[in-house]
C-alpha cells in the first residue's frame, strides 16, 4: 500500500483536474474513492477469479447513495447532473472496473431511459427501487446477430391478441448485470421495417425469462455478462416504455448517458494502469538504476500522463454541454451525438494504450496473472466495444461533421 507522501504523487493528475471540479464534485470524489480504496481494491483479484462482485459491496454502494446517482432526489435517489456522476463513477472504476462497468449500466441507460420516457406510474413504480438498489437494471439491446446495427435486431414483442399486452420472445446477448438485474430495459421489434423498434421495462422475475449462458469474457470477468431468453414473455401494456415505434430513440438518448459512463470507466482504468506502473518504475531497479531513470520509461509515463488529461478534459467538458442542452426528461438533442461519441472514444482509447503500456513497464510480470495492470488491459479493451464501438462512432463524428456532403 502506497504511504500518504506517495499517494499523493499519484494523485497528481487529480490535482490537475481537480482546478475544474465544484466542491460538491470534489466531496462526492472523495467519498467514492475512500469507498473504492477501502472496500473495493483489496477484494479486486478475488472478484476477477470468481467472476463477481459480492452483494455485500452493492449494498454499500446503495448505503451512500451510489445506486440512484442520476436518480431524481424527489424519486429517492441523489440527482447528481452528468459532470458529478461522471467524477463519482471514474473515482468507482478505478477501484474496480467490473463494478464500475456495472454501476455505468444501471444508473447510465437503465435510470435514463426510466426517467426519460418512463410514465408516472413507471418512474413511480421503478426509480425508488433502482435508487435504493431494491433492483439492479440491466440494458438489453445487443443480440447475437446485431450489436451497433439495430436495424437487423430479431427480439420480438407482438401484440396480444385481445390487445392487453406483449408476447416477448428471442435472445439478447452480452447483457451486463443480466444475472442479478431485477429490471431489464428491453428494445424489441414490434413492426416489420428496420425501425419498427420499442422499449419494454421488463421486470425480471416475468415467467420465461432465462438466463442461457454466462459469457466468458475476456475483462470485466466480474461484471456477470450473459445472455437472456425470453420465452413468450408475457408482458402487461404498462411494460411499453414511450409510444410503440420509439424504441429507437429511447435507446439513442439512454446510450449517449451509456457512452459517457463507459468513458469514466476507461478513465478509471486508465489511472489506475498509470498509477501502477509510475510505482513500479520507481521501484524496479535494472542496469543499477530504477526504470523511472530512463528515458525511454519517462516518455512513456509522460505520455500515459497525456493521454488521461486530455481524455478526462474532454469528457468533463462534453457532459457540462450535455447537461446544459439536454432536459432531465426528454430526448438528447442528436447534435450531443457526434460530442459524446469523441468523449468516448478518445477515454477507451486511452485506456487501453495506457494499460498496454503499463504492461510494458512492468516486463515479464506484467504479462503474469498476479499482476494488476493484465487485468487492466484486459478491462481497457471492451470500453472500445461496449456502449458503441470505436468505428461506429467515428462514422457519427464524420457524418456530423460533413453534414450531407456525401456521407449517408
Ligand atoms: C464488455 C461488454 C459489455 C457489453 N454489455 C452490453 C449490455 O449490457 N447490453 C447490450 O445490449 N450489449 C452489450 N454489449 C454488446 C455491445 O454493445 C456490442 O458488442 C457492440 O455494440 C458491437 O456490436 P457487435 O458485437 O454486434 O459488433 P459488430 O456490429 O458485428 O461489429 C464488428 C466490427 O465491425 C465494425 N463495424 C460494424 N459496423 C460498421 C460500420 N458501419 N462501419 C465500420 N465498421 C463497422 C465494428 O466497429 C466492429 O469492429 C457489451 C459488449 C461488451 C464487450
Amino acid at each position: 500500500m502506497a504511504g500518504t507522501e506517495e499517494r499523493s504523487r499519484f494523485l497528481h493528475l487529480r490535482r490537475v483536474s481537480a482546478a475544474m471540479l465544484t466542491a460538491e464534485q470534489l466531496e462526492v470524489r472523495r467519498l467514492a474513492l475512500d469507498l473504492a480504496r477501502g472496500e473495493v481494491r483489496p477484494h479486486v483479484e478475488e472478484w476477477d477469479r470468481q467472476r463477481q462482485v459480492p452483494q455485500g459491496i452493492l449494498d454499500a454502494m446503495a448505503e451512500l447513495g451510489f445506486m440512484g446517482m442520476r436518480v431524481p432526489e424527489t424519486h429517492g435517489g441523489l440527482g447528481f447532473d452528468l459532470p458529478t456522476y461522471l467524477v463519482a463513477l471514474e473515482a468507482l472504476a478505478w477501484g474496480d472496473a467490473s463494478l464500475g462497468l456495472g454501476l455505468a449500466v444501471h444508473n447510465g441507460p437503465v435510470t435514463r431511459a426510466v426517467h426519460a420516457y418512463g410514465s408516472d406510474e413507471q418512474k413511480e413504480a421503478w426509480l425508488p427501487r433502482l435508487a435504493s438498489g431494491d433492483v439492479l437494471g440491466a440494458f438489453a439491446v445487443a443480440e447475437g446477430e446485431a450489436g451497433g446495427d439495430l436495424a437487423s435486431l430479431v427480439v420480438r414483442a407482438a401484440p396480444t391478441a385481445d390487445g392487453s399486452g406483449w408476447t416477448l420472445s428471442g435472445e439478447k446477448a452480452w447483457v451486463t448485470n443480466g444475472d442479478r438485474a431485477g429490471l431489464l430495459v428491453v428494445l424489441a421489434r414490434t413492426g416489420e421495417e428496420g425501425d419498427g423498434l420499442s422499449a419494454f421495462l421488463v421486470a425480471r422475475d416475468t415467467p420465461g425469462i432465462q438466463v442461457v449462458e454466462r459469457e466468458r469474457t475476456m475483462g470485466f470477468s466480474a461484471a456477470e455478462i450473459v445472455t437472456v431468453r425470453f420465452d413468450r414473455v408475457a408482458l402487461p401494456s404498462q411494460a411499453l416504455l414511450g409510444e410503440v415505434g420509439d424504441g429507437h430513440d429511447v435507446v439513442a438518448d439512454a446510450s449517449n448517458v451509456g457512452r459517457l459512463g463507459v468513458a469514466a470507466v476507461a478513465l478509471g482504468i486508465a489511472q489506475a494502469a498509470y498509477e501502477h506502473a509510475l510505482r513500479y518504475a520507481g521501484e524496479r531497479e535494472q542496469f543499477g538504476r530504477l526504470l523511472h531513470d530512463f528515458g525511454a520509461i519517462q516518455e512513456k509515463l509522460a505520455g500515459m500522463a497525456l493521454r488521461i488529461a486530455q481524455a478526462r478534459s474532454l469528457l468533463l467538458h462534453v457532459s457540462a454541454a450535455a447537461e446544459a442542452e439536454a432536459p432531465a426528461e426528454g430526448i438528447h438533442p442528436a447534435s450531443l451525438r457526434a460530442q459524446v461519441a469523441m468523449a468516448k472514444v478518445a477515454a477507451s482509447e486511452a485506456a487501453s494504450w495506457i494499460a498496454d503500456e503499463a504492461v510494458q513497464i512492468y516486463g515479464g510480470y506484467g504479462y503474469m496473472r498476479d499482476y494488476p495492470v493484465e487485468r487492466l488491459m484486459r478491462d481497457a479493451k471492451g470500453t472500445e466495444i461496449h456502449e458503441g464501438s470505436s468505428e461506429l462512432l467515428r462514422m457519427w463524428m464524420a457524418l456530423d461533421a460533413v453534414g450531407d456532403a456525401g456521407l449517408s
